[in-house]
């Protein structure tokens, strides 16, 4: 498995984040014209192998405690925020167009230069202007989604959160910064992009949300930016240094709201041991994921239905609505 490891982490270690705004106002209509969430796990669970009532009766023994969160763009859909994606993950040529029409207001020569190192070494302020929008806890509030990951982390029953989203709203909803990778960076740490050294990540925030501006470094006046992976950036290193014996001692894995098609998040459903029971929530049945497969189960639909289902199954539910209305 590590050669299988190295191989996929060497292929994808420039891993660019680009955001995409895509519109979800029809999410809510689109779930609702699907069926319930219980309609769907009794449609889409296994009959023979693992179901969302195994899965609640593990959790509640405490037979499964080691849960591994594989989260995407979908689990902030309820948050406003816009669709986080990454090259190369199959959009058409009407994708694109709204790319194009969500980023124009940004005055891009192209729509990938708002996290390409280089152009933003010449011209920060696209980005400065979307981290203003989207830095963490400013404007937008994690999701009951997010929520339902902090209460299994205070629980005891969380082991990581992979996410490929940069929003940071896992830890703002009170996720141990221990038990997160955030695959493409986070704004809680800053760095020069010339000479890399480390810039005090809060000065970074009042420079870029409060004035308006990228900070300089004060060791060799380079630009300093929030610790976001860009387009010719390596990846943290945190997730190679984790997701090996992360994969070996899991004994759940729940994939939320993501395409599963860039990689290696998208692999990592795959690098559990056989038998790990792995539960999908999500709209559409993505990466290997099958209704056949006796260690899968599927919740098809928005991400907060199917947390809020499978709490209120646990009897979890109000102690997860408490967690998303205490929060300010
Ligand atoms: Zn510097």
């Amino acid at each position: 498995m590590i050669s299988r490891f190295s191989a996929l982490l060497a292929s994808t270690l420039v891993e660019p984040t680009l955001a995409f705004l895509l519109p979800h106002s029809n999410l809510t209509s689109l779930v609702s014209r699907h069926g319930s969430l219980a309609e769907k796990s009794a449609r889409y669970s296994s009959s023979t192998g693992a179901t969302l009532q195994s899965i609640v009766d593990s959790l509640r023994s405490g037979s499964v405690n080691q849960v591994m969160i594989v989260s995407g763009a979908g689990v902030s859909c309820s948050a406003g925020i816009p669709d986080f994606r990454t090259p190369g993950s199959g959009f058409s040529r009407d994708d694109l167009s709204i790319r194009y029409d969500n980023l124009h207001k940004f005055n891009l020569p192209y729509p990938e230069a708002i996290f390409d190192v280089d152009f933003y070494a010449k011209d920060p302020m696209p980005f400065v202007t979307l981290a203003k929008e989207i830095w963490p806890g400013v404007k937008y509030k994690p999701t009951l989604t997010h929520c339902f990951f902090s209460l299994l982390n205070k629980k005891g029953l969380l082991q990581r959160v992979y996410t490929q989203n940069i929003d940071g709203l896992e830890a703002v909803a009170g996720v141990n910064p221990d038990k997160l990778v955030e695959c493409h960076g986070h704004f809680r740490s800053a760095s020069c992009i010339s000479c890399r050294s480390v810039y005090d990540a809060e000065l970074c925030k009042t420079n870029m949300v409060e004035k308006g501006e990228a900070p300089s470094c004060s060791v060799c006046g380079g630009i300093v930016k929030p610790d976001i992976t860009f387009f010719g950036e390596v990846m943290p290193q945190r997730f190679a240094q984790l997701i090996h014996d992360d994969c070996a001692s899991t004994d759940l894995v729940i994939v939320l709201g993501t395409s599963l098609m860039v990689a290696p998040v998208a692999n990592i459903p795959d690098w559990v041991p056989n038998g790990c029971t792995r539960l999908l929530v999500n709209r559409d049945v993505v990466g290997t994921f099958r209704i056949d497969n006796v260690n899968d189960v599927i919740l098809q639909g928005d991400c907060d239905e199917g947390v809020r289902e499978l709490c209120r199954l646990l009897g979890w539910e109000d102690e997860l609505d408490m967690i998303f209305y205490g929060l300010k």
